[in-house]
């Protein structure tokens, strides 16, 4: 049963223990951010719960963090699957969208606010790196323009800061497809219509957040995560859809050719990022539900929610380039660590020694800048668990023959490792095989009669 919205969502992951309710009152200019960051500094992963800040200071809307990302579990519940299955979920929705249908009205059209009325900041947007960060941000925007000659839908996250009440501005880089969508506009002297929608149904936000070919249809994978199509109604002021039962949809323009500095921000490496021109939107009108629901995402330092649905939303593509090109792929993970980006380890089948360079390269070419650290282990290492892997990397690797630099490749966004480079020098990335090149000896364990014997009479030891 597809979720139909946010707050039945919600409702859900209260049900079954994996939120948090805090009751007592935070400020959203610094508390949330420190709340949620010890959230996630105390909670083991499996144990982290999602939150919702029911009293904001100032403020009749809560605010809701981490509840599609504070751990694989969560975002795994999201999707209404368990996280061993959350890639070929993602696959076969990839491969098999369903289409959104219109609808004449929804839930978010219960408050049209519009022209001189329009305020941004009647909605408790936290500020996420106190200090540092110049104003609020909006970390979970599901961005909707439409590509001018193809009439193709996207819709994708972008950190969008608070310039004013009625003025946001949108960091997003050029090869994302809402770039591409202003640039064809601006080659026009077009401006070009923008809906920022928070809050929806989980499948509609996490594909949100999900690299895709620029010919698919959000809204149409998302149908296929939830096996039902997205509902859409139409914008106010513009002919942009958006889902139905969204919390907030803020809808505006980009004029043509405007940029305003944007930044800094506490970004995904864990490191604050700079100022400077990013698009600009307009904000002409925002509808809202009755008691709205505000969501957020927490990113910034790892562990964090961005580094969870950022990480999957890499490994989901990546798992899919890799099964169409036949290479016998077992799995995919960005981990933690590696802020989702970084390190990307990848299982395989090994038939041939030369499938593990296919295989980097086949990521490389998907995923440009990510996998700086790409590792590759045969099937029988659990590339989710840190012991495991340091152990094959440690043991099934020789570093002069199996660690290979490779000079002049992309960089991660915001890597400020970068940032210091001698001229001479290009970013570079590394390449580890840590699959068995030859004959391995026998592994130092029980046999495993001996285990099964022992987990058949598991009780009678006392666990
Ligand atoms: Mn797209």
């Amino acid at each position: 049963m597809a979720f139909q919205d946010l707050r039945e969502y919600l409702a859900v992951l209260d049900r079954t223990g994996k939120l948090k309710r805090i009751r007592k009152e935070v400020d959203k200019d610094w508390e949330i951010a420190a709340v949620a960051r010890s959230v996630f500094q105390r909670f083991a992963e499996a144990d982290r719960p999602g939150l919702v800040f029911e009293k904001v200071k100032g403020y009749d809307i809560p605010v809701a963090v981490g509840v599609l990302g504070a751990s694989r579990q969560i975002y795994a519940a999201a999707l209404e699957t368990t996280p061993g299955q959350v890639l070929d979920k993602w696959y076969h929705a990839q491969k098999n969208p369903i289409a959104p249908v219109s609808v004449p009205r929804g839930p978010c059209k219960e408050n049209i606010v519009s022209g001189a009325q329009v305020d941004v900041l009647k909605f408790p947007i936290p500020v996420w790196t106190a200090g540092s960060d110049l104003s609020p941000y909006i970390t979970a925007p599901q961005v909707c323009t439409r590509d001018p000659e193809t009439g193709v839908r996207n819709v994708g996250t972008y950190r969008t800061q608070v310039h004013a009440k009625d003025r946001l501005g949108i960091n997003c880089g050029a090869i994302h497809h809402l770039a591409r969508h202003v640039a064809k506009n601006e080659a026009q002297g077009r401006p070009t219509a923008v809906a920022i929608v928070i809050g929806t149904d989980p499948a509609v936000a996490i594909t949100s957040v999900t690299s895709m070919a620029e010919e698919l249809d959000e809204f149409a994978v998302a149908g296929a995560l939830r096996g039902q199509p997205v509902e859409l109604v139409r914008c106010e002021t513009c002919d942009l859809e958006v889902p139905a039962t969204a919390e907030i949809v803020i809808e505006g323009q980009m004029l043509p050719g405007e940029r305003a500095p944007e930044g800094p921000f506490g970004e995904y490496p864990g490191y604050v990022s700079s100022r400077s021109p990013k698009f600009v939107v307009h904000v002409k009108c925002i509808t809202y539900r009755n008691n709205p629901v505000y969501q957020a995402f927490l990113s910034q330092m790892p562990p964090s929610e961005s580094t969870i649905i950022r990480g999957i939303g890499h490994e989901a593509p990546l798992y899919q380039a890799l099964k169409d090109r036949h290479l016998p792929v077992k799995d995919v993970h960005f981990t933690v660590g590696g802020s989702g980006a970084g390190w990307l380890f990848i299982s395989l089948k090994k038939h041939r020694p030369e499938q593990v360079q296919e295989v980097v390269a086949a990521a490389w070419e998907t995923l440009k800048p990510m996998g700086k650290f790409t590792v590759v282990f045969d099937d029988d290492i659990d590339i989710f668990d840190p012991v495991n892997t340091q152990w094959a990397m440690t043991f099934r690797v020789q570093p002069q023959r199996d660690i290979k630099i490779v000079p002049n490749t992309p960089i991660l966004p915001h890597d400020p490792s970068g940032l210091a480079l001698p001229d001479t020098m290009k970013p570079s990335k590394v390449i580890i095989d840590a699959t068995m090149k030859h004959e391995f000896p026998a592994l130092a364990l029980p046999p495993q009669e001996h285990l099964d014997l022992v987990a058949g009479r598991w009780a009678e030891y006392g666990f």
